[in-house]
């Protein structure tokens, strides 16, 4: 399902296009639907689903399109912790880029000058809060918050909230909302206690259960961060490695499928393409070749990430990081296949570290991250936090000794020197954090594609 079929007003269109968001993924396409026709929902989805996008967009929507006073807060978003307060903040500040719609980052641990800063949005009026409890409570003890005008609260993680200890803190918070709003509730897991929370709170709500797949544990998953430009050399070298029968390399988009098919076909790689601008017999004969065996390695689009079934496939290589956590398991699930062992590496390039670790949240531990042997130059290091940081090698020297020539990282951390920054949400459009406590309206970064701090120049030819 793709954004424009949900009827989406045409400025969060842009951002979403901007974001580089093509289809909704499962949880948008359940919920968008739903919340935009102002239903209650309780959703179980995790993070790494898309969840953020499937609850902002339809809020934002309805914010452009209905009239609300101004100087009063429209939307309220509970989360547990100050990260994701600050990350759903970020991705509001990509998809709200078109908008006029603020938002602001309420969470605590800042110094007087966040408290400060916080308190002259709040009393002001922003559109958008993204808080965590503890710190909105110490705001609305003060008295200059106006609630009541809230039509749209949502609960994020609430598992995780209950489980902190917050339950208490939510109540009191939303004894200060009028009765009559939309009430969305978002949970990892629905235990006993969230149901009783559920009950209190949502009116004849949807119920929403995005069971997440774990992938099988006999695929070996490792990681390397690199620039982008080091992803096809890097191909390269695994390739000549070692003689594998099989291999799916898997990219986004078919310009990358392309580009990179014709970088190893010109290598004299055993090699062959496949995505949708084939005709239907070239694919059959593809895939009819890989099949033989006739062909060893086969580049294509997620169109073959589900449900193609060919066995002692041994290596997964996933160009560029999938776009949710689904899509990844899918892909790596091509690999280990009835039980056979399969590796699943995948490139993580500066601007897709956040999806990436967002998939490790949502695989519940981290991928190993292979140092980039020293051959290809500096790597940068793995920060998802920061969007990614240039400089270091990620994780110390090769010595050519790792399974790829590489050296395996036990943490799934690299230890590089870090040298440097770039900026938070580095491939976001909008430079400016909101999670700095700033609403984020009249305070716009350079335009969506404006930004010039990445080495990776591929991002901006994305299908
Ligand atoms: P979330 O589960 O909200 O933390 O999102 C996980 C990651 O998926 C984030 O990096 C999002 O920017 C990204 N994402 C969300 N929706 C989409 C989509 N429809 N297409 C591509 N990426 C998405």
């Amino acid at each position: 399902m793709n954004f424009r079929e949900l009827g989406l007003d045409e400025r969060l269109l842009e951002g979403i296009d901007a974001m580089g968001y093509e289809t909704a993924t499962p949880v948008q396409a359940q919920v968008i639907q739903p919340i935009l026709e102002g239903r209650d929902i309780i959703a179980s989805a995790q993070t790494g689903t898309g969840k953020t996008a499937a609850f902002l967009l339809p809020i934002v929507h309805k914010m452009l399109t209905s009239p609300h006073p101004p100087n009063h807060i429209n939307a309220m978003i509970i989360v547990p912790t100050r990260e994701l307060a600050i990350q759903i903040a970020e991705t509001m500040e990509g998809l709200g880029y078109f908008t006029d719609i603020s938002c602001i980052a309420v969470y605590g641990g800042g110094d007087g000058n966040s408290f400060v800063a916080e308190k002259k949005a709040l009393s002001s009026g922003v559109d958008m809060v993204v808080c965590t409890p503890g710190r909105m409570i110490a705001h609305l003890n003060m008295g200059y918050v106006k609630m009541n005008q809230v039509n749209y609260l949502v609960l994020d993680e609430a598992d995780r909230m209950l489980d902190m200890g917050f339950n208490d803190d939510i109540m009191k918070i939303i004894s200060f909302l009028p009765k009559k709003r939309q009430n969305l509730l978002f949970s990892a897991t629905m235990p006993q206690k969230m149901r009783d929370l559920a009950r209190k709170l949502l009116h004849d709500p949807i119920e929403i259960n995005i069971a997440v797949s774990k992938p099988p544990e006999q695929i070996v998953q490792e990681a390397y961060v690199v620039y982008e430009p080091q992803k096809i050399p890097l191909i390269k070298y695994i390739l000549n490695h070692k003689a594998y029968t099989r291999v799916i390399i898997f990219c986004s988009k078919k310009q990358n499928v392309k580009q990179l098919a014709s970088e190893l076909k010109r290598a004299r790689f055993s090699i062959e393409e496949i995505h949708s601008d084939l005709l239907q017999d070239k694919r059959e004969q593809v895939m009819q070749d890989f099949r033989n065996k006739k062909l060893k390695i086969l580049v294509a689009t997620d169109i073959l990430s589900r449900g193609i079934d060919i066995e002692e496939i041994e290596l997964v290589i996933n160009y560029d990081v999938p776009n949710d956590g689904e899509d990844y398991i899918h892909r790596i699930g091509r690999t280990a296949r009835a039980e056979t062992k399969g590796t699943a590496i995948t490139f993580i390039s500066e601007p897709e570290q956040r999806k990436f670790a967002a998939i490790e949240q949502l695989l519940g531990k981290p991928v190993a991250k292979i140092t980039v042997p020293e051959e290809f130059g500096p790597a940068p290091e793995y920060a998802p936090k920061s969007g990614g940081r240039p400089g270091g090698r990620s994780g110390g020297r090769s010595g050519g000794g790792g399974r790829h020539g590489g050296q395996r990282n036990g943490e799934g951390r690299p230890s590089g020197n870090r040298s440097g920054g770039s900026r938070p949400g580095g491939n976001r459009p909008g430079g400016n954090r909101q999670g700095d406590n700033r609403p984020s309206s009249g305070n716009r970064g350079p335009r969506p594609g404006a930004a010039g701090n990445k080495p990776d120049a591929s991002q901006g030819n994305r299908e």
